[in-house]
């Protein structure tokens, strides 16, 4: 007989895994709080609620997410099928009615003669069977508190994450290569600097800039290791050349001198396609932050892969805790999936909660699991939560950016187009091992 299969948390990523496990034949009981219980973001009754914006992101190739749904829709996920029948006009953009997705995805879970729901908060994880844990961002005190107990010091409950750039679109004519006092190997970081009038005009707009008001429960008091940009330069305007735009130890070797202030871009990912602006966690609102950080000398036509931002969030270390088939590595019958893992955003939680689903019932039925391709939009948002390096581990979003890099010279205006076609080969190679018969 084959084993039952818990789910913790009926939202985007625990619909999905519950669905494609039962899909594969295997009982599946799924438990979610709502409506005895409501996180401060969650006001529908049913499940899948999103909790905020109707849209589902861009909705073509040339977009990293667009590829991603694709490849969603090619699997034959739930959640791109409730999309599909609730959609709204968008433009280019995938956008849903919001209470029509919501209870899409509840009628058909409930209707799965599989999948048992029960409206009830879990504050333990079973101490035996299958179970996966996509209770997300607002995971209940209880559960969280539980999770702390596995997770060790690697569970965090608040992310500050700085904006990262495009390897190909930042100016090395202005950024040069150093690390401070030539530590490591010398060269580790892109180095942006700034004059004294540049760093005074840049102050300014920074405290002008319009920023993000925090929602009434997420007012916290910011950890001053860890504090936004702009809050450092409302304090005086030396703060931030003696905080994470300090030039000290730094040479530009094109004038002989230390620069007057300088941002630092630190590698984010092994292939180098990435940089992340350090120290830079902010609260300004999006179209600010591009307006504003393309001031920087060097930035001036960065393509932005991620925005900066702080908000609550529950949150594993998972390259430090999970196994690439989203299995806990100390314990790997407890799978994790959806924003817990530190995927970020709706279409990124759907699909770790597809390859949980799918993973927990091959383990049910005694079946060798599965790793998505790093090629395909799914397998490398997998990678990077699992191949991060540990300590500089914040959520992210679906971007070109993780892809592994093309081989040979390729027009910057090319690859996008070339990234979704050797993603979409790569899915079409794997599809035969993952499909439900
Ligand atoms: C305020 C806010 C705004 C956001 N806005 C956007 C946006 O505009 N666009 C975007 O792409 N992403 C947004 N996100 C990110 C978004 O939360 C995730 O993308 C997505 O909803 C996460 O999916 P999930 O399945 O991991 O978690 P959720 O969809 O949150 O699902 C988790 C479910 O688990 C239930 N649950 C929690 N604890 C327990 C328990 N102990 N027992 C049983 N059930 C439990 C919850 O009630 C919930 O239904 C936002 C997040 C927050 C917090």
């Amino acid at each position: 007989m084959t084993q039952q299969i818990t789910v913790i948390g009926g939202g985007l990523a625990g619909c999905e895994a519950a669905w494609q496990a039962a899909k594969r034949g295997v009982k599946v009981r799924l438990y979610e709080m709502k409506p005895g219980k409501y996180s401060e973001a969650h006001h529908l009754p049913g499940l899948s609620e999103l909790v905020c914006s109707n849209s589902l992101r861009g909705d073509s190739l040339e977009n990293a997410v667009g590829l991603l749904k694709e490849e969603l829709r090619r699997l034959d996920s739930l959640f791109m099928e409730g999309a599909e029948a609730t959609k709204v006009p968008a433009g280019g953009a995938l956008a849903v009615d919001r209470e029509l997705f919501s209870n899409y995805i509840t009628q058909k879970i409930e209707e799965h003669p599989d999948i048992e729901v029960v409206r009830e908060e879990l504050t333990h994880i079973p101490e035996e069977g299958i179970v996966v844990v996509a209770s997300g961002p607002l995971t209940s005190g209880a559960l969280a508190e539980e999770i702390g107990r596995l997770a060790g010091n690697y569970l965090y409950f608040y992310d500050a994450i700085a904006p990262i750039v495009a390897a190909d679109s930042i100016d090395y004519d202005k950024a040069f290569r150093a690390s401070r006092y030539g530590k490591g190997d010398g060269d580790d970081y892109l180095n942006c600097p700034m004059d004294e009038e540049q760093y005074h005009d840049f102050v300014k707009e920074l405290l002008a800039a319009e920023k993000v008001e925090p929602k009434s429960f997420e007012k916290v008091v910011h950890f001053e290791g860890c504090m936004p940009i702009e809050e450092m330069a409302s304090r005086g305007v030396e703060t931030l050349r003696f905080g994470p735009m300090k030039p000290v130890g730094l040479t530009d070797p094109r004038v002989g001198v230390e620069p007057y202030a300088v941002i630092q871009l630190r590698q984010e990912n092994r292939e180098a396609t990435m940089f992340n602006l350090v120290g830079f966690q902010t609260k300004l609102t999006w179209p600010e932050q591009k307006r504003i950080f393309r001031m920087i000398p060097g930035l001036e036509q960065a393509q932005f892969l991620r925005l900066g931002s702080m908000h609550r969030n529950t949150f594993i270390n998972a390259p430090e805790l999970l196994a690439a088939t989203c299995q806990l590595k100390s314990d790997p019958r407890i799978l994790f999936a959806g924003q817990i893992t530190g995927v970020e955003g709706y279409v990124e939680s759907a699909s770790s909660g597809f390859v949980a689903g799918v993973n927990a019932a091959r383990m049910a039925k005694g079946e060798e699991l599965v790793v998505p391709p790093a090629e395909t939009a799914i397998g490398a948002l997998a990678r990077h939560i699992t191949n991060t390096e540990a300590a500089h581990f914040q959520p992210m979003n679906v971007n070109y950016g993780l892809f592994p890099p093309l081989i040979g010279r390729i027009k910057k205006k090319e690859k996008r187009g070339l990234l979704a076609q050797r993603g979409l080969e790569a899915l079409q190679a794997w599809l035969p091992k993952v499909v439900a018969e």
